[in-house]
């Protein structure tokens, strides 16, 4: 609605070459998806078919991530914080399901949630939008399926629940059967502990993690 409106009184321009009419144009887009990851996003050795080839404890799991946080990756992912929030979630998703193919299948999407003061801050979970998004394209669903311990308080959980709880960061919930495949969605991974942390949770809640995708990844030497 509130996109609609500015879209209206602003029309939306492609964030990079300025084409009237869309947030990023089909062109710009092509060129944000030539830079996937060829590395494993936890200890940074080579991927092969999609998978680390170390002995890591992502190595069964696939991960792509659409491009580095630079340039016109940045642009899009920074400006889901401000005007239109809700029409560069959509890009984001976009860019997740032209060029995450090498995930087939109808996992269910499960966004790593976002912090609630960053809701607070932005209005609404910015993950859980492009996960909902990307999951209508690959016509699956998508499902909140971890919380954040720290923010997310416990009291009056099942013990189930509580079991659950895997660290410090997350709890996974029994919300669906166990064995269901899941795709985890994170919007930027920097080092890459916290993404990994949520997988560990889901995986310990006796769910299946596929795959692990991500819109961008924040060079090492960009890190503050
Ligand atoms: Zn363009
Ligand atoms: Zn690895």
């Amino acid at each position: 609605m509130i996109d609609t409106l500015l879209s209206i009184i602003a029309p939306h321009h492609c964030l990079s070459c300025q084409k009237a009419g869309v947030v990023l144009c089909a062109n710009c887009k092509k060129y944000i998806q030539k830079y996937s990851n060829t590395r494993c996003f936890l200890c940074n050795r080579l991927l092969v078919s999609w998978r680390c080839s170390a002995p890591c404890e992502l190595a069964k799991i696939k991960q792509y991530i659409v491009a580095e946080r630079e340039g016109l990756a940045h642009g899009v992912i920074d400006g889901m914080k401000f005007g239109y929030a809700r029409a560069n979630a959509t890009v984001c998703a976009e860019l997740l399901h032209e060029s995450a193919t090498m995930l087939e299948g109808d996992a269910v999407i499960v966004p790593v949630p976002t912090s609630a003061p960053h809701i607070r801050q932005r209005g609404f979970d910015h993950t859980l939008l492009i996960a909902k998004r990307l999951a209508k394209m690959r016509k699956t669903r998508a499902a909140s399926l971890l919380g954040r311990s720290h923010n997310e308080r416990q009291v009056g959980a099942g013990r189930k629940q509580r079991f659950l709880q895997a660290n410090a960061a997350f709890f996974a919930k029994p919300t669906l059967p166990k064995t269901t495949s899941v795709i985890l969605l994170d919007d930027i991974i920097t080092t890459g502990s916290t993404t990994a942390a949520a997988a560990r949770c889901l995986q310990e809640a006796g769910y299946v993690v596929e795959g692990i995708i991500a819109v961008a990844h924040q060079p090492l030497e960009k890190r503050k």
